[in-house]
């Protein structure tokens, strides 16, 4: 399942956007048989849990590539819920499906699909096995044989010994694919604790090696004050004494994402229009104009008022450094869910 996509710099909203579907050749299976395999409680290994490990760095480029990921996050939800990672195909596929429709970034290929392609596709990266031999990204034979997945034996076995070290691995790969204003939404829909597994300690192998970006502290304030300290979207401007509340720096390329702590790719959104804007509801064009996304739905006043912000134009105070193309262009791509409502 690959996608062709604009170049990088052509802002999506303003060309046509296109949408390719191709199909992988297959290649070779790789299958593992279950064993047991003894761990120290506590005591990670280096070589099943760093295969892991390497997921959170798993990208095509400055393409969002969540699949594999979700999968890994959806078998660690499951293995701290019934203590196996198993997971049969007619269980996994509607729920993978939803997740990579909620969180991913917007496709057209269709949902079983979408699920077909890392439950299939994780074999190869050695911490994934299938209980029969079926060819990469086919949703028949799965279905088929209701074949089942799980977590190969040594991981399995290491993340079972250490709740840590499991909780230590779904906070690497949610925060290393996901803003923080959607990483708990993602956690707590594949069935894990947001607040255990993000507070977790990392001792994970290879992180000393991979030091996290660093954020600028000072990044938030200026965008709040380029923007009057108020939402870029809809103008809310909460204070509490004498702060804004409610007001977020958002980046428009996210940060996990090399998105860079610049002026140009930040605004101020309301927590509201921020989660909305992360999630893909709304968007943003190259005339810096509002979009919403014809996915989103809402049935009350209060919740059709986005509707309104639709079309509506960014109004920056003179000398406010605006979002830049490449980064409006980057969540167009990669963020904003299906087309935007007709005018
Ligand atoms: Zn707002």
């Amino acid at each position: 399942m690959f996608i062709h996509r604009p170049p990088p710099g052509e802002c999506p909203h303003l060309s046509r956007r296109v949408h390719v579907e191709l199909r992988i050749p297959q290649s070779g299976v790789l299958d593992g048989k279950l064993g047991s395999v003894e761990v120290e409680p506590g005591k990670p290994s280096s070589g099943a849990l760093a295969r892991l490990a390497a997921l959170r760095q798993h990208r095509r480029g400055e393409q969002r590539s969540p699949h594999k990921p979700l999968l890994v996050l959806l078998a660690l939800g499951r293995l701290a819920a019934t203590g196996t990672s198993q997971l049969p195909w007619s269980e996994a596929e509607p729920t993978l499906a939803g997740l990579i429709a909620e969180f991913g970034p917007p496709s057209r290929t269709g949902r079983a699909q979408s699920a077909a392609y890392p439950f299939t596709r994780l074999r190869a990266d050695g911490v994934w096995v299938l209980d029969q031999d079926v060819p990469m990204d086919l949703v028949g034979p799965l279905a088929a044989g209701n074949v089942s997945g799980r977590f190969e034996a040594s991981v399995e076995a290491e993340l079972r010994a250490s709740p840590e070290l499991a909780r230590a691995a779904a906070r690497d790969l949610v925060l290393s694919n996901f803003p923080d204003t959607v990483a708990p939404d993602v956690l707590e829909a594949v069935g894990l604790d947001p607040a255990m597994v993000l507070n977790a300690v990392d001792v994970l192998p290879g992180a000393a090696v991979v030091p996290a970006r660093r954020r600028d502290p000072a990044w938030r304030s200026a965008v709040l004050l380029a923007w009057d300290r108020q939402c870029a979207f809809c103008g809310y401007d909460g204070q509490l004494a004498a702060a804004s509340v409610g007001i977020d720096a958002a980046h428009v390329r996210w940060f996990a994402f090399d998105g860079p702590d610049a002026l140009d790719n930040g605004l101020a959104l309301c927590v509201l229009h921020h989660k909305l804007f992360d999630l893909g509801a709304l968007g943003l064009n190259c005339r810096l104009q509002v979009l919403v996304s014809a996915v989103f739905t809402a049935r009350t006043e209060a919740g059709r008022a986005v509707y309104a912000l639709h079309g509506r134009n960014l109004t920056p105070r003179p000398g406010t450094v605006v979002p830049a193309e490449a980064h409006i262009s980057w969540h167009a791509r990669e963020v904003f869910k299906g087309e935007p409502l007709r005018a």
